[in-house]
């Protein structure tokens, strides 16, 4: 799963397609949409008409909690919206009724087992929910996916996380950050970069999978513009210590 990927929530109709074809001629090869986000028509066709493998691409797409009982039917309908044979990531897009729910764990495993997904996963799941699905099926989810940001900064929840080889990936990332704060400002002038970049490239610093949205070209653009720079290990420890604030 590559590190940085695109963002769809809140992109719907033509603005979803230009967004999802934005993002790949800028490089990202990593899309991230839902059953939810009701633009997975357009997010398939944007990608097939990029141009690009479709073995080049990650792809995630999302159950609905409240789809438990129909996870099959909610996948089918997702691949024939998407116009795929399958999906590189489906994950439980929140835990149904907020509980573990193994018995809908169980049906996605089923579905990656059948080629429908390369693999599966949990988004919005606590730690002792991730265990009971793991307790349950002997499967840990590959992935969960949960906001992460430097306000929300969690080494704790990360280590708990690795120790169970869940890999997390961080949305909200910049929704959930001040980025006129004085001390991101002071970093991004010191690389000429900006605040928004600084934030993203502290997410591939910790070796967080992160997926920004953006509708405008040249924040798509920037967003994925991190690897020409990199942050001091006493500047990671700075946007680090804005956690809580
Ligand atoms: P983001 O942190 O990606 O922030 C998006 C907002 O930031 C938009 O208002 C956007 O505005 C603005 N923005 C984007 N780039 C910049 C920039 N360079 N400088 C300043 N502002 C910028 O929030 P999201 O909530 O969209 O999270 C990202 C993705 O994570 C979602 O799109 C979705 O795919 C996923 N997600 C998953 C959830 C889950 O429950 N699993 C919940 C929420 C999100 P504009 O578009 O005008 O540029």
């Amino acid at each position: 799963m590559p590190l940085v990927g695109f963002g769809t929530w809140q992109l719907r109709g033509k603005e979803a397609y230009q967004g999802v074809r934005t993002a790949l001629d800028c490089g990202y090869r990593h899309i991230d949409t839902a059953t939810m986000y009701r633009n997975e028509e357009e997010t398939g066709r944007a990608i097939r008409d990029s141009g690009l493998d479709r073995s080049d691409i990650f792809l995630t797409t999302k159950l609905p909690g409240g789809n438990a009982g129909r996870e099959r039917a909610t996948l089918a309908a997702s691949l024939a919206a998407l116009g795929m044979d399958h999906v590189d990531l489906w994950l439980v897009h929140w835990p149904p009724g907020d509980t573990a729910s193994p018995e809908v764990w169980r049906q996605l495993l089923a579905c990656r087992d059948e080629g429908l997904a390369r693999a599966v996963g949990v988004s919005n799941y606590s730690v002792s929910q991730i265990d009971e699905l793991t307790e349950a099926t002997g499967e840990a989810p590959a992935v969960n996916q949960i906001p992460w940001s430097p306000p929300e900064h969690d080494p704790k929840l990360l280590a708990a996380m690795r120790e169970r080889d869940v890999v997390v990936e961080g949305y909200s990332p910049l929704k959930g950050t001040d980025l006129s704060s004085p001390i991101l400002a002071e970093i991004a002038a010191g690389h000429g970069v900006t605040p928004a970049q600084v934030v993203l490239r502290w997410h591939v610093e910790h070796e967080i999978t992160v997926i920004p949205k953006s509708a405008k070209p040249d924040r798509i653009a920037a967003n994925i513009d991190l690897f020409g720079f990199s942050l001091k290990p006493a500047e990671v420890a700075r946007i680090d210590a804005m956690a809580g604030r």
